[in-house]
């Protein structure tokens, strides 16, 4: 945690102590502010005064007495109605921000730059991904937000360090003044409805972090109609589209990346050979990074070979292992038909584990893939409903358990398919959550005679 000093003699109330409130707390403390923190959980309280983290019920406050209000994310600002904290802030007329708006004020002027990621889906696997490849170049970086450390426990800002920030569009909806050097939109898809309203507020948040005006690099897809609004009002922006050739910005419709400069194509990086950016939605989250480290002067040989030795972000389509040359995919986070499905037609020849706690509906709407199936080893609860669907189409194998699959998956798999956990069910019939039933496969990969396991992994 490093202090917050742009709030020296600030009165500041903070408001939700999780893991990020807890700590801008102590950072605006540490800074010189004057902080009155509140949570409506009682164990939340507790646990951030045991931090040292200053207490005061914000109810017993008057907020014009103070100079900002710093809200959690997971507080609603807006819908389904605002939080109390929110209404009198309102009526005391002052400042409501999040914790990544004050950090931003930190790093404004310290010569760090900052890459913001939002969307609906692929942000966390486009952060992990430009953290790697600026790693991998030689540069300072940080990965944070929305993903691992809160900011306020990244270093402090110093002028050559890039902070990567997975950003949500609660995160985004709490940054006024959010200016990233390098702003990217994965893409839009009903999402979060619940706090946002309608789709237009939705889309609106997230086009924010484009309305400022300057020399930033912004990265916006054209491939769903949302975005393409956005990227047809923002300035210098850059397309990506994973659908179609593009004339300026960055396109990958075939897997092959093209850096095309007005109709001018001037780099080409073949994204099939990367083997932890399986699959189209890869494809565009790599387009992303692809324009990321170029605008941070990255040179496209160091960036082809970052993405090869990408290890993935973990339990996500993540190569970890090879075995008597057939490579073991965990994609354990894949918990409904609809996340599967991505990892299917990423893979051809494929030595299928699934099963868990189905979804309504259950593996029917993967039945398209069927045929690229080899082999299904079904585990957990929904087995025996899984096998009705398969019946007389894919030859499958009733495992019960993970520890038996792998091993006859294994036994069963030849060069030139693949192994893939994507279970396409929740896990909690067996496993706490989706990682740790992803951790479990690793180890049983790992204690197969040849197992060569990848290295790292971005968890
Ligand atoms: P997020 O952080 O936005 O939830 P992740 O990178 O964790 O996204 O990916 C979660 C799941 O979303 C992946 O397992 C994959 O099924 C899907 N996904 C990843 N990238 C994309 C993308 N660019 N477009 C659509 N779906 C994606």
């Amino acid at each position: 945690m490093f202090a917050a000093t742009s709030f020296k003699n600030k009165s500041v109330a903070v408001f939700g102590l999780a893991r990020s409130g807890i700590s801008c707390a102590l950072a605006l403390a540490a800074g010189g502010a004057k902080v009155f923190a509140w949570d409506d959980s009682e164990p939340s309280v507790e646990k951030a005064k045991s931090e040292g983290v200053p207490i005061i019920n914000l109810h017993t406050i008057d907020f014009k007495t103070l100079d900002s209000l710093v809200l959690s994310p997971g507080v609603p600002l807006t819908h389904p109605e605002p939080h109390w904290t929110v209404v009198k802030a309102k009526q005391a007329g002052i400042e409501i921000i999040g914790d990544t708006e004050a950090f931003a004020r930190e790093v404004s002027g310290s010569g760090a730059k900052i890459v913001a990621i939002t969307g609906t889906n692929g942000k966390s696997t486009t952060t992990a991904l430009i953290g790697h490849v600026l790693k991998f170049a030689g540069l300072d970086v940080d990965v944070g937000g929305n993903i691992g450390l809160a900011v306020f426990n990244l270093r402090p800002p110093t002028q050559d360090r890039i902070y990567v920030l997975e950003l949500s569009s609660f995160q985004i909806d709490l940054m006024p003044g959010l200016k990233p050097d390098v702003g990217i939109l994965t893409n839009l898809t009903p999402d979060h409805l619940d706090r946002h309203g309608t789709m237009e507020n939705y889309a609106a948040v997230k086009a924010r972090m484009f309305s400022y005006a300057g020399d930033g690099t912004a990265l916006v897809s054209v491939d769903d109609e949302w975005c393409a609004a956005i990227a047809d009002v923002t300035p210098q922006v850059s397309r990506v589209s994973v659908v179609k050739e593009v004339l300026h910005g960055i396109c990958a419709p075939e897997g092959i990346l093209k850096d095309k400069h007005h109709g001018q194509c001037v780099a080409e990086i073949d994204l099939r050979q990367m083997p932890s950016l399986k699959g189209r939605h890869n494809w565009q989250n790599a387009c992303m990074a692809y324009g990321a480290a170029r605008a941070l002067g990255v040179s496209v040989d160091v960036i082809a070979a970052a993405m090869h030795s990408f290890p993935g972000l973990a339990h996500r389509m993540q190569q970890v292992a090879v075995v008597n040359g057939v490579p073991f995919v965990n994609d354990s986070k894949a918990t409904n038909a609809d996340a599967a499905e991505k990892a299917l037609v990423s893979f051809d020849h494929i030595y299928w584990i699934a099963g868990g706690i189905s979804k309504s509906g259950g593996i029917e709407p993967l039945a398209a893939y069927f045929p690229k199936i080899k082999r299904a080893y079904l585990i957990g609860a929904a087995a025996e409903n899984f096998a009705q669907t398969l019946q007389g189409k894919v030859d499958y194998v009733m495992c019960e358990t993970l520890e038996r699959a792998v091993k006859a998956a294994a036994q069963d798999a030849q060069a030139g398919s693949v192994v893939l956990l994507s279970p396409a069910c929740a896990s909690f019939d067996q496993y706490k959550n989706f990682e740790v039933r992803g951790d479990a496969f690793v180890e049983l990969v790992s204690h197969l005679p040849h197992a060569q396991m990848s290295q790292g992994g971005n968890g």
